[in-house]
């Protein structure tokens, strides 16, 4: 166990970064921040920064001296250096390789017994053009690495041919993956302590515009309620067959056929920040605890409904309003910039 005054290193400095270092304050634990950045939103909570680049190989050494345990915010990280982290990382380095790279990834849920939707490798123009014939329209390419929130995708059907939307992912590796007529997006957040403990959240419904997550809302509907044991088996397979240490958050399409797995996090996610008003123990607290083996804590939803929405790039200036409302619970991340597409903060909202 390691305990209260040690010191814990967050890899990525972001908001993610920022939320976890509030709940290991909370607990009595120092964070230190490795980033490249000079003022990243998670520096302002924590002890220590670190400012260098991620590969930096003396920088990453000197922080796994000082450090008691580290783990990391982000996937899109190169795993190599992180080796030097040894049994100092968790999660493993593992879960990372795998998560980053969407190929990598598909084979592993397929291989864990999970359903994907039909997908191809693609590393060329005639291979889209293979898949097309093959899989049919719609197709979404996706970049297999370095893409999030909608970044690295494009669409092929209604809206766009296989040329402009190879170009538009710039040509890179990628996946091309059947578009699913979802009735819904859910995700399954876990967390799993290294002798196999583990803990569910209620799920969360999640609305997604343009590649990126809008609102969550605990609980479901009925029609993504009715997948969610399904899910969670699918979820915890992975869970194990990654001998994943933290939390991890798979994401779901709720397909008329069942669940289908979109992608999986291994960390802590944007569709659970409900649970830091919403739930017993917050997901933040929870991957502290299981990287610390602490013992697991309740992780039930506290009352009635949670609701949380984002706040993407100018919406934070709605805060004066936000902060007004009564039981609105407000987070900003204190990232300067309000760039469209960006997260700057969240509003949880509780409901009887
Ligand atoms: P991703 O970056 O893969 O999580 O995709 C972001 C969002 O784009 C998803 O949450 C969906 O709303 C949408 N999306 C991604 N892939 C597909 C797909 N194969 N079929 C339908 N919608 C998709």
């Amino acid at each position: 166990m390691i305990g209260p005054s040690s010191t814990i290193g967050i890899i990525g400095g972001g908001q993610l970064g920022r939320m976890l270092a509030i709940a290991a304050a909370q607990l009595g634990y120092k964070c230190h921040i490795f980033d490249p950045g000079g003022h990243p939103p998670a520096a302002d909570v924590a002890a220590y920064l670190t400012s260098a680049p991620f590969d930096d190989l003396a920088a990453l050494d000197k922080f796994r001296d000082a450090v008691d345990v580290a783990t990391y915010e982000f996937e899109n990280l190169p795993v190599e250096p992180l080796a030097r982290l040894g049994e100092k990382l968790r999660p493993g380095a593992r879960s990372l390789a795998i998560a980053q790279d969407r190929a990598t990834e598909k084979e592993f849920i397929e291989r864990c017994g999970a359903r994907v939707a039909p997908w191809r490798a693609v590393a060329s123009l005639d291979d889209v053009h293979a898949a097309t014939a093959e899989l049919g329209t719609p197709i979404v390419l996706k970049t297999r690495r370095y893409g999030y929130d909608g970044k690295g995708q494009a669409w092929i059907g209604a809206e766009g041919d296989a040329e402009t939307a190879w170009a538009a992912i710039g040509e890179e590796p990628a996946v091309a993956e059947t578009g699913v007529d979802f009735v819904a997006e859910f995700s399954v957040i876990l967390a799993r302590w290294a002798d196999g403990r583990h803990v569910f959240w209620d799920s969360p419904q999640n609305e997604h515009r343009d590649g990126i997550l809008r609102r969550s809302t605990v609980p479901c509907t009925d029609v993504a309620a009715a997948q969610i044991a399904d899910a969670r088996e699918a979820a915890l397979a992975i869970a194990e067959a990654l001998g994943h240490v933290g939390v991890l958050t798979v994401e779901y399409f709720a397909s008329p056929g069942g669940p289908l797995v979109n992608e999986i996090a291994p960390r802590v996610h944007n569709s659970g920040h409900w649970t830091i008003e919403g739930a017993v123990t917050s997901q933040f607290e929870q991957h502290i605890r299981a990287i610390c083996d602490l013992p697991p804590g309740v992780t039930g939803l506290m009352r009635g409904r949670a609701i949380m929405d984002n706040l993407i790039g100018a919406e934070v200036e709605r805060w004066p309003e936000l902060v007004a409302e009564r039981g609105a619970h407000v987070h900003l991340y204190g990232k300067d910039e309000a760039r469209p597409g960006r997260k700057m903060g969240h509003v949880t909202r509780i409901r009887r």
